[in-house]
């Protein structure tokens, strides 16, 4: 049997969810396929369950250093069983919720894999849609005018080097992880490897982070990059960059051993497990872009502004295009593709705009331009820094490592960068995000009157740093 949508979204992450809703607000007759479970990677194997997990962390870690607020704990343990149930607990109610939302939208949600045909009997163009269904059904064809393709990302590995699950781990594997273990390697100081190490470093894990590049997050500001890492050894994290593993190397025997190349020296590390966090490659497999004109260039799917591919009714928004791969990155993009289709007349994202976030402990945030990358763009610029050090609230708080970082253009004054490493900055980073959508100046961030005591004053005091006139500095 054949059904007929105005749109189908192919991958119910939250990319598709989230434009699947929008259609709906939109009156169109929308569906979605999904292999998996609605909420997709952010919800079940990503964003959710690792920030669940990082504050448990962070409660534990507080907890044996509660003396410090006149509160005396003994024994203070951990019990890792409670904290996987925790986190699979908040996943439980927030698949609920969007299967909640599927319903108020009176959006279909199709069970199983999706693959695009080509021009077929159902279609002169290319585009419909054949679910191989979950159940073991006969496949579903499904007719749309216009198709999405979220179908999201997945973890890379290094050439050579099987994700086996247990000792070498990808982050979906670790998410599972029964119990800690003593040890772990990490290879890749990027986001996942960073806040995996900071979250392990606070359950009492042994953390090594091994990474290719001279420093550890490397698309960061270097001075955050640098303050986090300073922080992060603080806690007892081993750095070693500038190190080329080598799978061939690996030896897996109880624990794992493996080599990297420093300095032209081969140095062997070992730990009881492995984790691989070296990036994240697009879904582009199996999903029948063979039967289109769609292009792939670097393993992603090539869109414009509309997120338009090759096949103008074909859409493709999310980890599968690249970019950014964030979640609320996909959503936007999402939005912005039905609107297209449904001739709202969008506005194309600036992704100079998206706020982007590290749950480590240190938070890390960011908006704009890195002080390089606006140099590099030609850009003469001023920068104000201001520490949390030097705000009440951070002391009362407990936590005053950090500092936030503005950057404007000396000529025009406007703000090109705000970074911040410190307590709640992910939190704090969307009044940048907002300075920036409104092109603000920092002498406009300053005079948005910030309220004392809050951790926020932080912000207007490396906004008057620009000009060097911060009051408690
Ligand atoms: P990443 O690109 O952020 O970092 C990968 C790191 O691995 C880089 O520092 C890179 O230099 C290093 N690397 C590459 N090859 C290596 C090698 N052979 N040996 C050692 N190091 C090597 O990728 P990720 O951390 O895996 O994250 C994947 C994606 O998921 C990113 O786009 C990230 O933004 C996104 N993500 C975002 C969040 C968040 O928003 N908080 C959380 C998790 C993931």
């Amino acid at each position: 049997m054949a059904l007929e949508y105005d749109v189908v979204v192919l991958g119910g992450g939250t990319g598709g969810y989230v434009t699947a809703i929008r259609a709906s607000q939109l009156g169109l007759k929308v569906a979605i396929v999904e292999q998996g479970k609605l909420g997709g990677t952010c919800l079940h194997n990503g964003c959710i369950p690792s920030k669940a997990l990082l504050r448990s962390a962070e409660v534990f870690k507080q907890t044996k250093e509660a003396e410090q607020f006149g509160i005396l704990t003994e024994n203070t343990s951990l019990n890792f069983v409670k904290v996987q149930e925790r986190k699979e607990g908040i996943i439980n109610q927030l698949h609920k919720g969007v299967q909640g939302l599927m319903k108020k939208g009176k959006i279909d949600v199709f069970e199983g894999f999706g693959r695009i045909l080509g021009p077929s009997i159902f279609s002169p163009t290319a585009g419909t849609i054949s679910v191989e269904r979950n159940d073991g059904e006969e496949n579903t064809i499904i007719i749309p005018k216009n198709v999405i393709i979220a179908t999201g990302s997945k973890p890379k590995s290094l050439p050579g080097l099987e994700l086996d699950g247990q000792y070498v781990m990808s982050s979906d594997h670790a998410l599972h992880m029964e119990e800690l273990p003593e040890s772990i390697l990490i290879v890749g100081g990027g986001v996942i490897g960073i806040e995996w190490a900071s979250m392990l470093a606070d359950f009492g894990v042994d953390v090594t982070v091994v990474e290719y590049m001279d420093r550890i997050l490397p698309t960061e500001d270097e001075d955050v990059a640098k303050e986090a890492q300073k922080l992060l050894k603080k806690k007892g994290i081993h750095f070693v960059t500038g190190a080329k593993v080598m799978p061939d190397s690996l030896q897996k025997e109880g624990n794992i051993e493996i080599q990297a190349e420093l300095n032209g020296e081969n140095k062997t590390f070992s730990a009881d497990r492995m984790l691989v966090s070296v990036g994240r490659t697009p879904n582009v497999e199996q999903i029948g872009l063979e039967n289109t004109d769609i292009e792939v260039e670097n393993g992603a799917i090539k869109t414009n502004q509309f997120y338009q591919t090759k096949e103008s009714h074909i859409y493709a928004i999310g980890d599968v295009i690249g970019g950014m791969q964030l979640a609320h990155v996909a959503s936007h993009e999402g939005i912005v593709a039905i609107e297209h289709i449904a001739n709202e007349e969008p506005l194309p994202i600036n992704y100079d705009h998206v706020s982007s976030c590290i749950y480590s402990n240190p938070e890390m945030a960011s908006v704009g331009l890195t002080e390089q990358h606006a140099k590099d763009q030609g850009y003469n610029v001023k920068v104000g820094k201001f520490p949390f050090q030097a705000v009440g609230k951070a002391l009362v708080h407990g936590e005053s490592d950090g500092f936030v970082k503005v950057i404007a253009d000396e000529e025009t004054e406007d703000l090109l960068g705000m970074h911040m490493i410190g307590p709640h900055v992910t939190d704090m980073i969307s009044e940048a995000g907002l300075a920036q959508v409104l092109d603000a100046t920092p002498w406009e961030i300053a005079h948005s009157i910030h309220p004392h005591p809050t951790l926020s004053e932080v912000i207007g005091e490396a906004a008057l740093a620009v000009e060097g006139k911060q009051i408690h500095g």
